[in-house]
């Protein structure tokens, strides 16, 4: 992995989220590991390392990078039918075995993502706005491998998108310090995180810590930031009936606002034990939802086959008010005032001022850029 890691070595730049430590360490804050690094040692994302004593980041270049519909992040209530160019670059302070994205997540822990580097691009912020733009993009968002851990390359770009007019997204496994929130706070309006379960022996298998996912959940919801949350249920890891009854109750316990996803489980990279989730599954979990007392609750992954649970319907008087099949809006019906027209109960979430602009049929399928 020698050749991967010197051209990600080569794209770096002086980090802004760490401290100086004696004898030239560096404490990371990007991510709730906050990794102490030494001399010329790497922190456990691989990507950010300490050169001669400073922290540095990953930088000027993008492994990924495509026009998607922002139901894809997914993202059900802002401005729904939106395109978000959405960017990524290598490596994740996270192991899980069922990553859809290990080629570029693991990079540089996994010897089979070496090929990831035929995917490096260098680019500028700037020319990733002006494609933003000729996307027809309102929303720039950072995604495809964990976004905490390049922090400081997605605030460039979100100052350009920002300046734009351009509204910017994370979509992130939630392992955020209260530093690196305050850090993103300024340009992001909205953040999605993945709550993979509520064991903590579930989250230490995947790389991570229960309680520092919970905790940005609520943080990222007090600081007025817009919050999705996803869970990808897996059969015999999370799907209990008592799991998932406590982890929409942590939810609701935030806000029943927050808009629940659970979504399927299919077979992938090390974990190919478990069934796919079928359908039923998915349907018992939006219930559990329900139950615990979510407004919303979306069931994500197996377009046609969840009943009523792709669509978003009014909190009050429980009507339909935007369809969905996958990543398509088939019908909105919300006010310009993001209200319900039939009872006028306030809908949260972040909507178009002008409803006949929310693209209806649309392709919703990711298409390359140029
Ligand atoms: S981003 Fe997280 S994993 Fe990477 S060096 Fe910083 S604290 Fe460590």
């Amino acid at each position: 992995m020698i050749a991967l890691a010197n051209v990600l070595d080569g794209l770096t730049a002086q980090g802004e989220l760490f401290e100086k430590l004696p004898d030239d360490v560096v404490r990371c804050s990007a991510c709730a590991h906050r990794c102490k690094i030494a001399p010329e040692k790497r922190g456990i994302c691989l990507v950010r390392l300490n050169r001669d004593g400073t922290l540095r980041v990953p930088w000027g270049y993008v492994a990924g990078l495509q026009s998607d519909p922002i139901e894809k992040k997914p993202f059900a209530h802002v401005l729904p039918g939106a395109t978000a160019l959405t960017f990524g670059m290598l490596g994740c302070d996270f192991h899980c075995g069922y990553c859809q994205n290990w080629l570029t997540s693991q990079a540089l822990r996994d010897s089979a993502s070496e090929v990831a580097v035929n995917l490096v691009r260098p680019i500028s912020p700037a020319e990733i706005i002006k494609t933003a733009r000729r996307a027809h993009a309102e929303v720039v968002v950072s995604s495809y491998n964990e976004p905490l851990i390049t922090s400081e390359w997605a605030v460039a770009i979100f100052k350009e998108a920002k300046s734009a007019g351009m509204m910017c997204a994370f979509v992130s496994n939630g392992n955020a310090t209260p530093e690196a929130l305050e850090y993103l706070r300024p340009y992001l309006s909205a953040y999605k995180v993945d709550l993979k379960s509520m064991q903590e022996k579930n989250y230490r298998s995947l790389g991570g810590v229960l309680k520092n996912v919970l905790d940005t959940i609520q943080r990222a919801y007090a600081l007025g930031l817009w919050v999705e949350v996803v869970t990808l249920v897996v059969p015999g890891f999370n799907d209990s009936n008592e799991e998932l009854f406590e982890t929409a109750r942590f939810l609701q316990s935030v806000s029943a606002d927050i808009p629940w996803h659970v979504t399927a489980f299919h077979k992938d990279y090390k974990m190919t034990t478990p069934e796919n989730t079928p359908s039923k599954t998915l349907l018992r979990a939006a219930e559990i939802g329900r139950e615990a007392g979510l407004h919303y609750i979306y069931a994500g992954n197996l377009p046609g086959r969840v009943e009523e649970y792709e669509n978003t319907h009014c909190p009050h008087c429980n009507r339909a008010l935007i369809r969905r099949h996958g990543y398509v809006i088939s019908e909105y019906r919300l006010t310009k005032d993001g209200t319900c027209p039939s009872c006028g109960t306030k809908v949260a979430g972040i909507w178009p001022e002008n409803p006949r602009d929310v693209t209806i049929n649309g392709v919703g399928i990711p298409l390359p850029v140029y």
